[in-house]
Parts: C-alpha cells; structure tokens; sequence
C-alpha cells in the first residue's frame, strides 16, 4: 500500500514509518520538523520506498499519485511543547486535520487520526472509557491542544457521516521509548536525562498523580491492528498499569542505577490527577493487549538514551 504519514519524524510517527517499511509498504513522510528530528528517519533515505516531503500540514497538502491511507500524526504532543506552540498546535490538529481530510478523499484512500487521553482532561471516570466525554478547561494551558484534539475527532466523524469516508481514530494514553527527545518535557524523557545526568529527578506536585506508560511498539502494533479492522469510533490504546509519579521516579532511579535526588517542583496549571485507560474494546476489537513490560521497556529507553548521550560527548 501507498501511505502518507504525518508527524513522521515525531517520536511515534517515525516507529510508525519503521514499521511500515517493515511490512513492505511505500511510505510518503510529512513533517515541519518544528518538533520531530530527521534523525528519527534519515536511515530510510536511500530507501526507494520511502520519500519525506518538508511540509507544514496546517497549509495545503499536494500530493502526486494514489494514496491507500493517510496517518495523521502531526502534532506537539508534549505539554512543554504544545505550552510554547500553542497556535501551530490548534491550528495542526484543526486546519491540518480538514487538510488531511480532504486529501485523504480527494484519493480515495483511507484515514486514521491520532487523537489523544487528553480529550479526557482531567477526568471524573476512572478507568477512562471510550464513552466518556471527559473534563476539559478550554480556556486552561492544555486546552490548546486538548480542544483542538477535541475539533479533530469531531471533523474525522463528520468526514466519515457526510462523505463516508472510511476513518479510524485512536486515543494514546502515555507512550516512551527510543525517540523520545531528552528535552520533550515528559515524565519519563525528563527523569531518564536527569538520572543519568546525575541531576535531580524534578517530580511536579506530590508525585501521587498517577499515568500508565506503553512502550512505543505495543502502541504501533495496535495501530496496525486498527488498521485492519473498519471501525469508526475511538479505540483507547494505553497500558492499563496505572502508577504514581513518585513510583515512576524511584523504578528509573533503580534501573539507571543512579544517585539522583528527587526534587518537588510545583503542579502545572490542570495537570490531570489520574489517568488509565479502559482498553476492553481494543482486546475486543483487535486482540490487542500491551505485552511490553515497565522495565523491559524503560530498560531499552534508558540505553537509547545512553547511546545518544555518548554520540553528543
Ligand atoms: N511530571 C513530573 N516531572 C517532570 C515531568 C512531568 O512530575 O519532570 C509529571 C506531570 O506533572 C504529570 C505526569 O508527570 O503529572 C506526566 O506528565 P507528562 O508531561 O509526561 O504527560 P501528561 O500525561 O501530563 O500529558
């Protein structure tokens, strides 16, 4: 198959981009690179395969020739990200998903948005169910891209009631792995950097909010999944561990071996208290259950880390 990818050099875009190349399909990736690296794909240069197109997807996307699937996965994605970019964030998740959209029809091809928990906000449902219409502050920190991810489900179904197009869409909960930029901000890039570093682990608030993390490719296998499947509502795709922070600091600090002090820093402005998602119809519709386990994966994270860390020496 013939498929666009954008985002493609973002931290899941290119695993995606990997695992499509891998499965011997052509893959055209977009991206601005305003967050995504081309070190995430510049091994798949020379693969004939594969193109990249330097292109901001909030602008007009022309595209020569047939398309299967266009994979939108453009989008700061990490709270520092989306907190400094705030337009490019609403205006990717919103013109860049109609753009999307229409080009997807305009080929006949299919679609699948990557949507996101933070529809959710900060939820009064525990576990999250796709059915849930979440809490969200519109006008908060994180509304640029919780609305916006909001305005992206909403266009993808009516894309899909009006013109029948043939759309899926997911809800990431909390993902790592290789990729995933020292500097992004998150909890666990910014807790493996600092432990190796031997600075201190920087826990926002009393630690005892709480996230699940899935490993990079449990997510990719079931996005592939989905694609096999015609389902048109939101599939939730995370790990249905849930954990505190504080925990999370303390297994990283154990399996980095550090001696890092862990320092308590003020909670964000609507940082979400609990998060964890239902997954019974991703089991159901896809088979799919995370297999990746915390410390096998954090294990494989921490020694990406590693190798990029002597790279930079
Ligand atoms: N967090 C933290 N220290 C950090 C970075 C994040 O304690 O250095 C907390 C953050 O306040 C949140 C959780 O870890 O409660 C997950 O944050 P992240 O930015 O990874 O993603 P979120 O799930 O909030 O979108």
């Amino acid at each position: 198959m013939k498929i666009l990818i954008t985002g493609a050099a973002g931290f899941i875009g290119s695993h995606l981009v990997d695992r499509m190349l891998a499965d011997g399909h052509e893959v055209t990736a977009m991206d601005n690179l305003v967050t995504g690296t081309m070190n995430n794909i510049s091994q798949h240069l020379s693969n004939t395969k594969f193109q990249f197109i330097h292109h901001n997807v909030s602008n007009h996307i022309h595209i020569v020739g047939h398309l299967d699937w266009v994979i939108h996965f453009a989008s700061p994605a990490s709270p520092v990200d989306y907190l400094n970019l705030p337009i490019e964030t609403l205006k990717v998740n919103s013109l860049g998903t109609h753009n999307t959209l229409g080009l997807a029809l305009s080929k006949g091809a299919k679609y699948f948005l990557a949507s996101t928990s933070e529809v959710y906000g900060d939820p009064e449902q525990h576990p999250q169910q796709e059915s849930y219409w979440g809490n969200v502050n519109p006008v908060g920190p994180r509304g640029v891209y919780d609305e916006s991810k909001r305005f992206a489900e909403a266009i993808t179904m009516a894309y899909h009631k009006k013109h029948d197009l043939d759309t899926r869409m997911i809800r990431i909960f909390n993902c790592y792995g290789p990729r995933l930029r020292a500097n992004d901000g998150r909890v666990v890039s910014n807790f493996i950097d600092q432990a190796l570093r031997g600075k201190p682990l920087t826990i926002y608030g009393g630690g005892e909010q709480t996230r699940s993390f899935q490993y990079v490719s449990d997510l990719v296998e079931g996005i592939v999944r989905l694609t096999g499947v015609k389902f048109h509502e939101p599939v939730n795709l995370g790990n249905p561990q849930e954990r505190t922070v504080l925990e999370l600091a303390e297994l990283i600090k154990e399996l980095t071996g550090s001696k890092s002090e862990i320092v308590y820093k003020p909670l964000p402005t609507d940082d979400p208290k609990r998060r964890l998602p239902d997954i019974t119809r991703a089991k159901q519709l896809l088979d799919w259950t995370p297999r990746v386990e915390i410390r096998d994966g954090l294990s494989q994270t921490i020694a990406w880390y590693k190798e990029q860390l002597a790279v930079a020496k």
